[in-house]
This record gives structure tokens, sequence and C-alpha cells, in this order.
């Protein structure tokens, strides 16, 4: 590792974190393991392993490249792409033996252009429905009906029947009431089928923890295996996020009352002042948004002033602090701590925007508990 920006991923956290989720689901259901972005930022091969071995049955990935990756990466288990392919990349699915999320008739008949029916390589999919959301689905039996022939040809195994929710957060839960209300009549078409269909799900993260009856015969967990989910709503049960952001001061100075900090003199110091230079910025994910927030220095809180700019940004020191002092943007430092929630507050976001949009410009350092920060950094330095 040559630069002083690091995120450490503790994957001990994400394994507890899926065996909480596991205990907590009921015991005939299903846990799909949500490891699209790069699992949220946290490294998509790592996570999907460790979450694996702690009980995860399914994998899900939006894209068909993710799951590419899992598949050339050794993982086993069943994986499915949220959201549709192009028609024409069936046989890639099929070649890396991958579930494909499918919404309309027009898909099918465009997939046959490529792909003959041959009961031999038989095509794994999930039809989505949209109960409300709006954004990918069947929405009308019109279009239920449509699709239903081509479901039911013989090389076609419907592994799964799902819908997602908008509102699964919200304290008034009148919508989602709605859309499960309308996910039962649509299960009611789904007997149209002359075949029978493995799961049924409609769960994420939230919906999955604050309402468990919702959990049916799969549930699709992304946020809370990283520790992220609403604990004022759900106290029953203890997740502990995995993500920590770290760098070094580059630069300490001392600048004069009056005098100005970063691009557009943003920031002017109100008295003379200790300022510090962090190697980080919003080419690595910590957007323009952030100013304002904290950091910690050493376990002392400092304020992000002037812009953030693409590499680096700046913050008012409390006191004088020595060039590479550590610096950490999420996680503890001795007593304090900046949890990755408050920050997506302050950008009115969510905690996995921040981890997600976190680039590969900044390393990720995996560990496990127990084992110190020198141990992890040594053992990832020597790998390169
Ligand atoms: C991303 C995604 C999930 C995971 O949602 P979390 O809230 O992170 O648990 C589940 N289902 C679908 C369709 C998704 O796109």
């Amino acid at each position: 590792m040559y630069r002083d920006t690091w995120a450490e991923i503790d994957l001990t956290k994400i394994r507890e974190n899926v065996m909480e989720i596991r205990q907590f689901l009921p015991g005939s259901t299903k846990l799909m393991a949500v490891v699209k972005a790069n699992a949220y930022g946290h490294g998509d091969i790592e996570t999907a392993k460790e979450a694996v071995q702690a009980g995860a049955d399914y994998l899900g990935v939006a894209f068909i490249e993710e799951a590419i990756r899992l598949r050339n990466a050794g993982l086993k288990q069943p994986i499915l792409i949220l959201t549709p392919i192009r028609p024409e990349l069936t046989s890639l699915a099929l070649e890396y033996d991958l579930m494909l999320t499918v919404t309309r008739a027009s898909w099918f008949q465009e997939m046959r252009a490529h792909k003959p029916v041959n009961a031999l390589y038989k095509l794994y999919v999930h039809v989505k429905m949209d109960t409300g959301l709006g954004r990918i689905g069947i929405r009308t039996m019109e279009e239920w009906q449509e699709i239903v022939p081509w479901l039911a040809a013989p090389d076609i195994v419907v592994d799964g029947f799902y819908t997602h929710f908008a509102t699964a957060g919200e304290a008034d839960s009148s919508y989602l009431e709605l859309q499960i209300q309308r996910f039962q009549e649509m299960k009611e078409w789904s007997n149209m089928l002359p075949i029978p269909i493995n799961h049924y799900h409609c769960a994420g993260s939230v919906a999955a923890l604050r309402f468990p009856e919702l959990s049916m015969d799969m549930v699709r967990i992304g946020a809370a295996i990283y520790g992220f989910y609403p604990e004022m709503q759900v106290t029953n049960i203890k997740l502990k996020p995995a993500f920590s952001l770290h760098s070094r001061l580059m630069q300490t100075k001392r600048l004069k009352k009056g005098e100005y900090v970063g691009y557009n003199n943003a920031y002017q110091t109100k008295t003379d002042q200790w300022i510090g230079t962090v190697p980080i910025g919003y080419a690595d994910g910590w957007t323009q948004r952030m100013q304002n927030t904290e950091v910690l220095v050493d376990g002392c809180r400092a304020e992000i002033v002037g812009k953030i700019s693409m590499d680096q940004l700046m913050v008012k020191l409390p006191k004088y602090f020595p060039e590479g002092s550590k610096v950490t943007l999420i996680g503890c430092s001795g007593e304090q701590k900046i949890l990755t929630y408050k920050l997506a507050n302050h950008i009115g976001s969510v905690s996995q925007e921040i981890t997600s949009s976190i680039t590969d410009r900044v390393v990720r350092i995996y560990r496990k508990s127990g084992e110190s920060q020198h141990e992890a950094i040594r053992s990832r330095t020597t790998a390169f």
C-alpha cells in the first residue's frame, strides 16, 4: 500500500451480521446476500465468501458483470441478477449458471432468437412484479398473461416470483400494506402457471427485519449484512457496521486570522488556526456534500473546512497535530466515533450510498476482529 488512505473491512462483523440475521429469520426462509456494487463498497468477493460461510444460500447482484466476477472467484451458490439483462446475453448467463430477472414477454421473444428450446440447458428465472415501486416489473394481468406461455416452456425453471417495496422504512405502513395486498393478488395469478414456482420473495433488509412475517421463501438482504439498519425501529437484533475509512495528515500548517482555505476561498479563518490537509477527495467518493462534517484526528473531532477538492480536503484542527497523524473519516478513534448513518443524514442520503461511493482508488484492507490493524496492513502490503 503506497497511499495513506484506506478502508478497513471487518469480515468478522459481516459474518456475525449474517449469522444474526439467519437466526432471526424463520428456519425455512432462504437468505440471499445482496453483494451488488462491490458489496456496497465492502469488496464483493471477500464479502460474498464470508456471507456464504456464515449461511447465505443465494447471492444477489445488479448486473451480469458482477455475477461473472463472483463465479470467476469460485463462488458456487445460486446467483440472481436483480435487473433484466439484454436477451442476447442469455447464453453467457447460462455459461456462468446465473439466474435472471424477467419482466416482459417481448424479452423472451428476443431471447429465443439466441437460445433454441433445449430441455437440457434449463434457464432459471425470477419474475419481477411491480406492486408500486414503479421501477421494473409486471404491473397488469395482461402483461402476466402474455408472459405465462414463455414461462411454461420446458427449458425454463421459474425459480422465483418477487417484488420490492418502496416504503419499508417509513413509520406509516399504509403504502407497504397496499403493496403487500397487490403481491398477494399477483400470487393468485401465478397459479395459472402449469408448473410450480420455487420461491416467492418480497423483503429487503428493512422489510425483513421490521416485519419477519414477510420473509416468505427468501429474503434479499444487502444493507443489514453491512450493519446498516434502522436501529430505532428494529430493536430485537443487533448488527454492527463493518466499514471504516482512514487516512493520515499530509500537512499541518498555522494560518493567520483572515486567511483563506480551499477553492473559491470557501473558508476564511476567524482566528489564528491550525489547518490540516488530508489526502482524500471527491474522486475517492468523499463528495463535496461532506463539507462541514467532521473527521477524527487521533481521536479528536476536526471539522472539514473549505471546498473538498478532487484528491484532498482540509480540516480545522483543535490543536497542533504532527503530519502522519491518523485521520478517521468513518469508524472509531480513541473515545470518538463517526457513524455512516449520521453522515448520511447530513447529506440527505442513506449509509449505503456513502460506502458504495468510495471508489477503487481507496484500497480495501480486510481484517478479522481481534487482528490488529497493524497486522492487517502488513499482510496486505506483503501481498502486493
Ligand atoms: C438492492 C436490492 C435489495 C437489497 O436491498 P437492501 O435494502 O440493501 O437489503 C433487495 N432487492 C432488490 C430488488 C434490490 O435491488
